[in-house]
């Protein structure tokens, strides 16, 4: 296992070509194609995206402390009932955890990663909708990193090399069939 040069994946690279992004290893920067320049470009975009998901949920989760000890130290305020308090600390933890497991599926090129990342932004847009901000803008812009069509075409190869180590070691070896059968 080898971490490929353009897109930073770790995989079998024998022949010295990425099976994610399909580069030969040996070529050089400034010898790529623009296919290629492409290519190299959405999977770098993918991973800036996977940082910027490590960030927000670590932003979130330390929110989450700032917004609870004035609660439990002085109880809530009469405008803010205990049912809409409990669901947004419910709500920003749960988002937390889902931007860091994202940003981890995101930086394999896990295709899980990429209905996931879906289904997130989709969730954090339709609730940053009412009161617009800063993350609505970072949610359009790793919308654009994830949804691109080279980026689509990496997590599809993604997922292909991965189902193939996978078949690859589910195959019993020659030899070791051999010997099942006298036994
Ligand atoms: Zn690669």
């Amino acid at each position: 296992m080898k971490r490929c040069k353009s897109c930073l994946f770790y995989a079998d690279v024998a022949d010295m070509i990425c099976p994610v992004c399909g580069i030969h290893q040996d070529k050089p920067k400034k010898e790529l194609t623009n296919a290629e320049k492409r290519i190299r470009y959405a999977a770098r975009g993918i991973r800036s995206a996977s940082l910027l998901h490590i960030i927000g949920g670590v932003v979130l989760l330390c929110m989450l402390p700032m917004w609870l000890s004035p609660v439990l130290k002085h109880g809530l305020t009469n405008e803010m009932h205990p049912l809409l308090f409990t669901g947004i600390i419910v709500y920003t933890f749960a988002m937390a955890v889902a931007l860091l497991v994202l940003a981890v599926g995101l930086r394999k090129y896990a295709k899980w990663a990429y209905y996931m990342a879906a289904v997130t932004y989709g969730i954090i847009f339709v609730m940053n909708l009412l009161n617009p901000n800063i993350g609505l803008l970072i949610v359009v812009l790793c919308a654009y990193y994830i949804g691109n069509k080279n980026a689509r075409a990496i997590f599809n190869r993604a997922m292909k090399s991965s189902n193939q180590a996978l078949h690859a070691t589910s195959e019993p070896a020659p030899d070791a069939a051999s010997s099942s059968h006298e036994s």
